[in-house]
């Protein structure tokens, strides 16, 4: 282990060959969203296009990835098709894990492969192998085909994969990890479609020695202990983030039916506890996780039209997904639910961007903006069937329209009408009709995510609508977000690993130096990660907010359109400040 050098594998997929290189930084990245922005701002080009072949596509791991629980994510970090900026998207699975059994801290893919293929890599192999006969493959398949094609370390492999969406560029494709994780958000799938790659294996397949000393086994049953003796991890568990359906439904905070209404008595076919009853068959964890919050139901189809034999396949479900797919399309029975995740995984799309832009189309089509012409099947809210199709037709572009809305909501209203309605907050929004802050923070977010900052909880605590304080709150609450991410660390565990924990987890596995300066380092990550988005095209100014979410009604009654839209100036204001360095943006 050396303290301040990163060990990256570059593979130029262009020659198949790649080389290790060792990084300085790690005492001013540390690792994921720090690494990564390292990485892109020494290897990618602000200016040139996100599809530009020599953009890289980059996966990091933090310093305490296989060291500590929930130490278990992977930073994926690229230049982004919905926006052409730079951005990361996160996921678990057991990516992270093979990664640093691999024996690397990231990789970096540059250029593009001649034809489409799968890239395996270890510890002491590299190869590109063409896939030709994977065209058009979804991803369930792929997996099943990857696994057959590249054997061997199942216990420590990761697999990730694209569907169809990734292969014709949507700028919602995501990429599908070890089958119930993902990349999701802002068009990763897009990327690695772009590169040629349909797949990548990662088979950790070396030793990673453990620290030999007698702090390391001690620090780590007193981590392990207090991440699996807290309430909100057992909540994790239990029923998992759907138990938040019913609440924010109850505080007229979740979106409907395009978010014409923030609440709606049928929510009692979507809640955490009805999936738990109906449809959940067993929990699943990222590796080095004890919490194990991946719930995971079953859809089940019939072989043949008379054929009384049924195939049933698991699917997995999140609090985001429910939402995107229920109550934004109004479809609130649990297993219709899971029947239209079932084909979004197949398709490889983003579950919350292509519910949200269903929901869109939904209503577009019912004000007639769309016909059968553009939608193909007639859309109506709470009509499971035609998402089915609908959600196909999307994520294989099924005809301009569907290309189109593939890239954004917004881009298909511009071309049909219909952005007033729109339910994007820099990107299709997140399941959070909480309020001003909210909407304010998810518009401007770094990742345009509910969780860059906890806005959507400062909504649900406070009423009083003073800007300078709910700005503040943001801007204060994104460093130590900015620090886990660089350690990797899973979010849900932000209540346990505080910065002193996490200096003494640093300190007992090799890391002094890093542990005693840990403090400035989520501000100093968090502004590099800023100055890359800036420089990759981000402006605050342009940022819209539809119409819709100056007319949501929530639990502190209508929006104030005054205090959202000086929260949204004051907001960008202080992010641009930060980012040029004109003033102090805190
Ligand atoms: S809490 Fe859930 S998402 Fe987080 S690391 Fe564990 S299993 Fe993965």
């Amino acid at each position: 282990m050396n303290e301040e050098m990163f060990r990256v594998l570059f593979v130029n997929l262009a020659t198949g060959k790649g080389r290790v290189e060792l990084i300085p930084g790690r005492s001013s990245g540390i690792g994921g969203s720090g690494l990564a922005a390292l990485l892109f701002a020494s290897y990618g080009d602000p200016v040139r296009p996100w599809d530009d072949p020599d953009q890289p596509f980059i996966l990091a791991v933090g310093p305490l990835t296989g060291l500590f629980p929930l130490m278990s994510k992977t930073v994926s970090a690229f230049k982004s098709p919905y926006h052409n900026q730079y951005t990361e998207s996160h996921a678990g699975g057991r990516s992270a894990l093979a990664i640093r059994f691999s024996g690397y801290d990231a990789l970096v893919l540059q250029g593009r492969a001649a034809t489409l293929s799968c890239l395996n890599i270890g510890a002491r192999h590299l190869e590109l192998k063409e896939t030709g006969f994977m065209a058009g493959m979804h991803a369930l398949a792929a997996g099943k085909v990857m696994r057959r094609m590249f054997k061997g370390n199942s216990g420590h492999r990761s697999m990730l994969r694209i569907g169809q969406s990734g292969e014709i560029g949507s700028a919602m494709a995501c990429i599908n990890v070890d089958t119930y994780r993902h990349f999701g958000r802002l068009g990763g799938g897009a990327v690695l479609g772009n590169k040629n790659i349909k797949g990548i294996v990662i088979q950790g397949d070396s030793n990673y020695p453990l620290p030999e000393n007698k702090e390391y086994p001690k620090l780590f049953k007193k981590v392990y202990g207090m991440v699996t003796d807290t309430d909100m991890l057992r909540k994790y568990h239990n029923l998992g983030t759907p138990a938040n359906l019913e609440s924010l439904n109850e505080l007229q905070s979740l979106p409907w039916r395009n978010l014409q209404q923030t609440a709606d008595p049928q929510i009692s076919g979507i809640t955490g506890e009805r999936f738990a009853d109906d449809t959940l068959l067993r929990n699943g964890a990222c590796s080095g996780c004890p919490v194990g919050c991946i719930h995971i139901g079953y859809v089940r189809e019939r072989f043949e039209a008379k054929d009384n034999r049924y195939l049933y396949r698991q699917v997995a479900y999140d609090y985001e997904p429910i939402f995107a797919v229920g109550s934004m399309l109004g479809v609130t029975k649990a297993f219709d639910v899971l029947r239209i995740l079932d084909v979004l995984e197949k398709v490889c799309l983003d579950a919350m961007s292509a519910g949200v832009a269903l929901a869109w189309a939904t209503e577009a089509a019912e004000r007639g903006f769309l016909s059968l012409k553009e939608t193909l099947v007639p859309l109506k809210f709470g009509d499971t069937e035609s998402y089915i199709t609908a959600a196909k037709h999307l994520g294989t572009g099924a005809n301009e329209f569907y290309r189109l809305l593939g890239l954004g909501t917004l881009v298909a209203a511009d071309s049909y009408g219909g952005s007033d309605f729109a339910c994007v907050l820099g990107q299709e929004m997140a399941g959070y009709a909480t309020g001003e802050v909210f909407f304010a923070a998810q518009s401007l977010g770094f990742r345009h995510s509910h969780l860059d900052t906890g806005g959507y909880s400062y909504d649900q605590k406070h009423k009083e609508k003073e800007v300078d304080k709910a700005v503040s709150f943001l801007m204060e609450d994104e460093p130590g977000r900015c620090l886990l991410t660089s350690m990797v660390s899973c979010l849900f565990a932000r209540s346990v690993y505080s910065e002193d924990l996490l200096a003494e987890c640093l300190k007992v596995t090799g890391y002094p130096e890093l542990a005693s300066n840990l403090n400035p380092l989520g501000e100093k990550i968090r502004r590099h990660r800023w100055q890359l988005r800036f420089a990759t095209g981000f402006s605050p100014e342009e940022i819209t907010l539809p119409k819709r979410f100056y007319k949501v009604s929530t639990w502190k009654g209508p929006i104030d359109t005054v205090y959202l839209d000086e929260l949204k100036r004051e907001y960008g204001r202080r992010i641009k400040a930060l980012a040029t360095g004109t003033e102090e943006g805190r």
